[in-house]
């Protein structure tokens, strides 16, 4: 029998967890369709956070004790940013720096986005593929009472302290979906939303034209994880920009975002006791453990999310 064909859509860090659980799976072939809004340059180079970090977790390059970053990293590039007044806050190692300037200097000649994404991917080892869902620039940009700030500016060097008062997504409007995210919804057995921010992480791709539509469209079930665990976030802002942006926060308000796009929502047991609330917002809840907190639990969650999947037929 064939492999089975899962997508993943996915942010930073509980998107690259969920990516790695599917890794593992040795009857799974994954395409991970990740995040670029929360890309920005910095000291002249492109820096693609969510996508590195689903890069460096599949090729076992991460720093485990933070989830992001680069393991046995230093930061003598940045001493010297720092020491010719620039500004430092947003920390990049000097290994991660090599991706930067590669990626960059790709950029500069006219290479397409995705097509850099996948090499460096290769490069590394990783086995996955790892799909840009455009190659048009969009940015989150999050409203504060200081007015209209960057999302790394927010996240990074303001450690999401202020309240989020909206969010928008420049250049998502006339953003195109690239061919090979297209191709890997079409293509899929298995559709899964991952872990991650709904609001930061996953909106910015669903809301490019086309891809909401193609996972619409898919014939693969659709199957969402929830990032909240007893209404609270694992790490990040999640819950607190839910709460800002008028959602429920808790696993019946990632039911309500997800509604008429995911069939079923995993939710954690934690919340069993939301599930009708789940399915009264649309999709069928599952209930699971859902806190991934070493491989062998990664493994499993992906595992269970798997054999909800019907057998391929060819
Ligand atoms: P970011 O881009 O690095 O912020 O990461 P994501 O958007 O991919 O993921 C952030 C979300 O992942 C947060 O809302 C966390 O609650 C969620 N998350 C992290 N680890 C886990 C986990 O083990 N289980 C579940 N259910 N959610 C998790
Ligand atoms: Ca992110």
């Amino acid at each position: 029998m064939r492999r089975r064909r899962v997508t993943l859509l996915a942010g930073g860090v509980g998107g690259a967890k969920m990516a790695e659980g599917f890794a593992a799976l040795a009857d799974v072939e994954l395409t991970v369709i990740g995040n670029v809004a929360d890309d920005e340059a910095f000291h002249g180079l492109w820096v693609s956070p969510d996508i590195d970090t689903v890069t460096y977790t599949l090729a076992g390059l991460i720093n485990r004790d933070q989830g992001w970053g680069v393991a046995d990293e230093a930061g003598r590039a940045l001493e010297v940013l720092k020491t010719l007044g620039e500004d430092t806050w947003m920390f990049l190692g000097d290994r991660d720096f090599g991706l930067h300037i590669h990626r960059t200097a790709r950029r500069a000649r006219g290479e397409r986005p995705s097509v850099i994404a996948r090499d460096v991917a290769r490069a590394f080892g990783v086995e996955a593929e790892i799909v840009l869902p455009t190659d048009d620039r969009v940015q989150t940009k999050v409203e504060t009472d200081a007015g209209w700030i960057g999302f790394q500016d927010y996240f990074v060097r303001q450690q999401c302290a202020p309240e989020v008062k909206a969010l928008r997504y420049d250049g998502i409007e006339a953003a195109r979906p690239t061919p090979e995210a297209l191709a890997a919804l079409a293509g899929a057995d298995l559709i899964v939303i991952a872990p991650s921010n709904p609001l930061v992480s996953i909106r910015p791709i669903l809301g490019i034209p086309g891809i909401a539509e193609a996972v619409k469209q898919a014939a693969a079930p659709v199957v969402a994880v929830s990032p909240l665990i007893a209404g609270r976030v694992v790490k990040g802002p999640a819950d607190r920009m839910m709460a800002a942006l008028g959602h429920r926060v808790d696993a019946v308000g990632i039911a309500e975002i997800y509604a008429g796009l995911a069939g079923s929502l995993v939710i954690d047991e934690a919340d069993a006791a939301l599930a009708g609330g789940v399915r009264a917002a649309g999709p069928e809840p599952v209930i699971r453990p859902t806190l991934m907190t070493d491989l062998a639990g990664k493994r499993r969650l992906a595992g269970e999310i798997l054999a909800l999947c019907p057998e391929p037929v060819a």
